[in-house]
């Protein structure tokens, strides 16, 4: 770890103040422009809103300083993925994905097949097995979510290297307070700042970090070429976003780690999954090499209808898909297609006061018992 995390959020308060003039306002200004003032030689200022914009630039050098390496903003975490996978990605090369992580990176990786590339899948709680030879992108989400489990990044890491590959890092669970894949060895972190970062649940927006100068030009083309930009205001909304992440997550572990055993030891509560539990299959790597054990709780009740019933019975959980904003938010994943148990729960934790929402959760669940 390069910097503390919170020498990181006190200087991420002030990230904009080496740029200010007299009289600039200390908020971000949004610029919604699509041309700029362009006369001489078009370089070194912004010109069309397809190249740059400086409310895209503002978020990309907070971005850019969470994860300590040169940052690529896209509208979504879809689109930073898309656009990392297919600028890298060539013919004949072999990807190799979590098998149960986030299903989308499978459909990014099946459209690639018809470029011939070819892609593999591996669970994530036995992502070194195997080996990686011959594997020129591996990607990992870890937490993989729903089900939470964990890959040894650095280990990870080093193997892929061996192979001549290189190593992706889906921190979208995690956020850069939580988990910093770059500082482990991964080459490159993708995020769906859609979640916790923008985290009020009213924009998607996503991003690509890496320290390797190649990957980055590709993908800033990619991005360029393909016209695939997020818009100036998703952008200064992420930025008003990212500038109370830490406050947030903060929040948002500590409840978890407060609510997870007592959901735990409730009856009618089955398998429960947190990191943060001593006891739970991830937390001996969890401590290892996450900073916080993150805000997602798995568990599963006994029937798709008693899951069903719980979520929509307790007035302080949202019944929602997505994860990481204020609110807390839960899912029965099967209604998504994850390969998961009828009852299975995504819990998400919000920023609500944990006692407050420790008593709706269990009157929720008790009467499912009732
Ligand atoms: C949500 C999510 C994505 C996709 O992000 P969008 O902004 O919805 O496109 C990718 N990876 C993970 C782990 C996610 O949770």
């Amino acid at each position: 770890m390069s910097k503390p995390l919170k020498s990181l959020a006190a200087g991420l308060a002030h990230l904009r103040d080496a740029h200010l003039k007299p009289g600039d306002a200390i908020p971000l200004p949004l610029t919604m422009a699509s041309v700029f003032h362009s006369p001489g030689d078009a370089s070194g200022f912004h010109q069309y809103g397809r190249f740059s914009n400086p409310t895209w630039t503002a978020v990309e050098e907070m971005l850019g300083y969470l994860e300590d390496a040169p940052c690529i903003g896209f509208p979504s975490g879809m689109a930073a993925i898309s656009a990392l996978l297919f600028s890298l990605a060539k013919s004949g090369d072999r990807i190799l994905l979590s098998s149960d992580g986030y299903p989308t990176t499978r459909l990014v990786a099946e459209r690639l097949a018809a470029f011939g590339v070819h892609f593999d899948t591996r669970p994530t709680a036995s992502f070194l097995d195997g080996g990686f030879e011959g594997y020129r992108l591996v990607y990992a989400e870890t937490p993989a979510n729903p089900g939470l489990d964990i890959c040894d990044i650095a280990a990870v890491s080093e193997a892929v290297h061996a192979g001549g590959g290189i190593f992706i890092v889906d921190n979208t669970t995690m956020t850069p307070f939580g988990q910093r894949p770059l500082e482990h060895g991964a080459d490159v972190v993708v995020a769906a700042d859609t979640k916790a970062p923008n985290g009020h649940s009213d924009v998607l927006f996503g991003h690509v970090a890496s320290r390797n100068a190649e990957i980055i030009a590709a993908v800033q083309e990619w991005r360029q070429t393909c016209g695939v930009i997020p818009s100036p205001f998703d952008a200064w909304m992420v930025h008003r976003g990212l500038e109370t992440l830490e406050i947030r997550f903060e929040r948002m572990c500590d409840t978890a780690e407060f609510i997870a055993p007592r959901l735990k030891a409730h009856k009618a509560v089955r398998s429960l999954r947190y990191p943060g539990l001593a006891d739970d299959p991830s937390h001996n790597l969890a401590r290892a090499q996450m900073e916080r054990f993150g805000f997602l709780i798995s568990f599963v009740l006994d029937s798709a209808e008693k899951a069903e019933e719980f979520i929509q019975g307790c007035p302080l959980v949202e019944s929602a898909t997505s994860f990481g904003g204020v609110h807390t938010a839960a899912e029965r994943r099967t209604k998504r297609g994850d390969a998961v148990p009828p009852g299975f729960v995504r819990l998400s934790i919000g920023c609500e006061p944990a006692e407050e929402l420790w008593q709706a959760i269990e009157t929720s669940l008790d009467r499912l018992c009732a």
